[in-house]
């Protein structure tokens, strides 16, 4: 019997990787091939320059390519290239938590490390329901997130997520979990730079959700405190300190996913700083190792931690964690991260440039098909009509074309189009990527 042929007909054959997040067999027809990066380009196999208008997928906040992350990472392969954290531990790991603590607000000041964004989102998720547990309310279990929420794609993160996609597919989800609405209004918010005044009362919303299932049923309350995946939607003012006195209130723990705003986004280490609201938890990954190794987490309140710490000493406090929590090349990649943040001053950097960026952006709002433009830190949503003929078309169509034709990288959510560049960019280069945006929003019409 001749055996079967095999299904990958040569070694470049696109056909056995299953895209994720990716309209599979749209790229396998035009694929937007990247082979290489340094600074603010990718480049395509053929060695095109691609600007890299979204930092990645909103991660590669010191840029590509950087020497002293490179270095870490080959170093530290060479000396231990995996070690466990259960039950053992690597001195590196230490160092990062230690390093990421110290940028976290108020007593925010234990970390808890995860392989990626939903990894870490799951990991708080279940950090509150257990701590509600270890105190004796074992009753608060519920997670209320908001609609438009994006928390990754475990089955925690997509319960309290709030994008219908993510969701319909995939069964009945946590029970128990509810949803603030999103806080989005284009009437009273359009081409916005910054906070919009409109939406505070937003936050209210969740009183209702309070009464409706009472507080002695609900663990915690998870958002991102700027809405990135579902299309960048900046909290309205005074909303997100709204959130944290009705959680205080109710004794309901508040979650920041930082996943994306971590990092220097929106010119601060974490949100929790640019907005002065310390939540009981954040979550973060991406920025973190500029996207150069997976690596996520959580960062607790101390009495969070604190609470776990009963029972004999060698017992294990909490039964959850990952092979990869805390990987020694994710560990050494952070630490350098964290060095260029620090050294090259770029959270400052990013506050600096973000009325420069915001400006340049909302240059582009008389462009045919312009719905809205929102703008905060050094990202920009860019709202376009949907043609006649389907949700997504004009959008796909403007990645394709800012691709191939304008050598642009843009994020795309249906038909808004997103642009987060990494925070090394230069004036000049928000110009180039303003302009680029204009010829493909032209070409699209
Ligand atoms: N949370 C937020 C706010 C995100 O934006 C993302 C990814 O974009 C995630 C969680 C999931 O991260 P990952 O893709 O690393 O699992």
């Amino acid at each position: 019997m001749t055996p079967a042929p095999s299904p990958i007909a040569s070694p470049n054959d696109l056909e056995a990787f299953w895209m994720p997040f990716t309209a599979n067999r749209a790229f396998k027809k035009r694929p937007r091939m990247i082979a290489r990066a340094d600074g603010m380009y990718y480049y395509t196999p053929e060695g095109k320059p691609i600007m890299d208008g979204t930092a990645g997928l909103w991660c590669c906040n010191a840029g590509h390519k950087r020497r002293p992350i490179i270095e870490a990472i080959q170093a530290q392969a060479e000396e231990l290239d995996f070690a466990p954290n259960f039950q053992f531990g690597h001195p590196k790991v230490f160092a990062a938590a230690a390093r990421i603590a110290a940028l976290a607000p108020g007593d925010l000041d234990h970390v808890f490390f995860a392989g990626s964004g939903s990894e870490a989102a799951d990991t708080a998720l279940k950090i509150a329901i257990a701590y509600w547990n270890v105190l004796g309310k074992g009753s608060k279990t519920r997670l209320i997130g908001r609609e438009r929420g994006y928390h990754g794609v475990g089955f925690g993160g997509i319960s309290v997520g709030g994008i219908v996609s993510n969701r319909k597919f995939f069964g009945s989800l946590l029970a128990g979990s509810d949803h603030m609405p999103a806080t989005y209004d284009r009437e009273k918010q359009r081409f916005t730079k910054g906070e919009p005044e409109y939406g505070a009362h937003f936050a209210d919303e969740l009183e209702r959700i309070v009464t409706l299932h009472d507080a002695s049923t609900i663990a915690a309350v998870m958002i991102e405190p700027m809405s990135g995946s579902t299309g960048v939607l900046p909290p309205p003012k005074g909303y997100l300190k709204r959130l944290r006195e009705i959680c205080t209130k109710h004794n309901i723990l508040l979650i920041f996913d930082e996943v994306i705003t971590g990092f220097g986004r929106l010119g601060s280490a974490f949100a929790a700083e640019r907005y002065d609201v310390v939540p009981d938890m954040i979550t973060f990954a991406k920025g973190v190792t500029s996207g150069a190794v997976p690596m996520g987490g959580v960062i607790v309140r101390k009495p969070i931690f604190d609470a776990f710490m009963n029972g004999p000493d060698n017992a294990i406090e909490l039964f959850h964690g990952y092979t990869y929590s805390g990987h020694p090349l994710a560990a050494a990649a952070s630490l350098a991260t964290l060095d260029i943040y620090r050294d090259e001053g770029l959270f400052e950097r990013a506050k600096m440039l973000e009325p420069i960026w915001a400006d340049a952006v909302m240059d582009l709002k008389e462009e045919p098909n312009v719905l809205d433009i929102r703008t905060l830190g050094l990202v920009a949503g860019i709202d376009l009509a949907s043609r006649p003929d389907g949700v997504g078309k004009r959008g796909y169509d403007a990645m394709e074309h800012a691709f191939h034709e304008e050598g642009l990288m843009v994020r795309l959510t249906g038909d808004t189009l997103a642009l987060t560049p990494p925070l090394i960019v230069t004036e000049d280069q928000i110009g180039e990527i303003v302009e680029k945006t204009r010829r493909v929003i032209r070409a699209v019409a």
